[in-house]
């Protein structure tokens, strides 16, 4: 399958329909012939998950020469069923990624490289970008698509839990566990407030806050009017079993029995071109865009997980369609 055109293969019985009959592991990227002939673009797109998707899209309907390079990481790979996203709830990350990636390269200008870029330099004509495996490419535009890196927590099982019932977002995945015996691992502020939202999905409720309490006193009294329970031994292991929790094990030794946990994750870019390139992050840690997209480095755009803590794949294509619209604008622009 891998070896078959891509032309040929898109002309054979309809995207939609032949991509639920596809195995999992086809990886639909460019035929390598096709990237020695081309090394210019108009855009090169660094991350073709949503984000970078929808902007190829935009952009190969926009009759531009793109491409993507991707090193085929997203933040929801572990996740089993992605939710809140119309047309696709439900769906695997991937069923969702495969069916957007094939539409995309339906547009014959867009390529697509499987690839890590490494290093961003500014030209006289716009961008170069080298990759991990030592090629480089050009381009007048340059996009960000490349998402956030979740750091994991240091408690046993914690990773192999996370996107399955170790959670970031109620409306992503608080329907199935609607009602449930559930935990919040948070303090401060930060636990507070996610108690409060979580208190919508299930009255069983209990804030983990792993060591000693930094809850003000109107805090623990609000939530022990909404009898959330506040647990504050430290954690040393999540039991799981294929990473459904199953229980709590404290320090101490005792357990208490739970079927998920939310928690909020530091994170770090995942991309250090745009810092290579001068583009200024938020003091959140976010890529600093404005309403267009716009990086603060002429010429640079950023859109998806990396620029905004409304993570979901609704956004992040929302974020891509307009970068991709804003940056055909910008060229059009520039060369009329
Ligand atoms: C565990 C989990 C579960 C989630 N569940 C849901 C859900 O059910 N519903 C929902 O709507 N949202 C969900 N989300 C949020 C959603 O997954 C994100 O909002 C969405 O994936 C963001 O898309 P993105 O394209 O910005 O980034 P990502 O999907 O993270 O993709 C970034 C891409 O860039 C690539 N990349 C990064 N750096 C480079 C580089 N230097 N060179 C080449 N490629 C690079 C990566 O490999 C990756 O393919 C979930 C998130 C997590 C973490």
């Amino acid at each position: 399958m891998k070896n078959l055109d891509r032309r040929t293969f898109i002309k054979q019985g309809g995207v939609i329909a032949t991509v639920f009959a596809l195995p999992l592991s086809f990886n639909p990227s460019i035929e390598n012939k096709e990237m020695t002939e081309k090394k210019h673009f108009d855009v090169i797109i660094i991350g073709g998950s949503y984000a970078g998707l929808a902007t190829a899209m935009a952009l190969g309907r926009a009759l531009r020469n793109v491409l993507i390079i991707d090193s085929g990481k997203p933040c929801n790979r572990q996740t089993p069923h992605s939710h809140n996203f119309l047309t696709q709830d439900g769906k695997t990350p991937k069923e969702i990624s495969l069916i957007a990636k094939q539409q995309v390269l339906a547009y014959n200008t867009i390529t697509f490289f499987d690839g890590f870029g490494t290093k961003g330099l500014k030209t006289k004509n716009g961008f170069e970008v080298q990759t991990e495996s030592g090629d480089t490419f050009s381009a007048t535009k340059l996009v960000f698509a490349t998402g956030i890196k979740d750091i994991m927590l240091s408690i046993i099982g914690f990773s192999e839990c996370w996107g399955i019932s170790v959670l970031h977002c109620p409306y992503c995945h608080g329907y199935e566990v609607k009602n449930e015996k559930t935990g919040i691992l948070g303090n401060g502020e930060n636990g507070f407030e996610f108690s409060k939202l979580i208190s919508n999905w299930t009255k069983d409720l209990t804030l983990f806050t792993n060591g000693a309490s930094t809850l003000t006193i109107e805090q623990i009294a609000r939530l022990e009017k909404h009898d959330i329970k506040i647990v504050e031994k430290e954690i040393e292991e999540l039991e799981h079993i294929n990473g459904n929790l199953k229980k709590i094990i404290f320090k101490d030794g005792t357990k208490t029995s739970i079927k998920a946990i939310y928690t909020r994750l530091p994170f770090e870019q995942n991309c250090s071109i745009s810092e290579q390139l001068g583009c200024e992050l938020t003091e959140d840690g976010y890529l600093k865009v404005d309403a267009f997209q716009k990086t603060t480095t002429k010429g640079v755009f950023a859109c998806g997980d990396n620029v905004t803590r409304m993570r979901t794949v609704a956004n992040a294509i929302a974020m891509g369609t307009t970068t991709g619209m804003t940056v055909n604008k910008e060229l059009v622009e520039e060369s009329f």
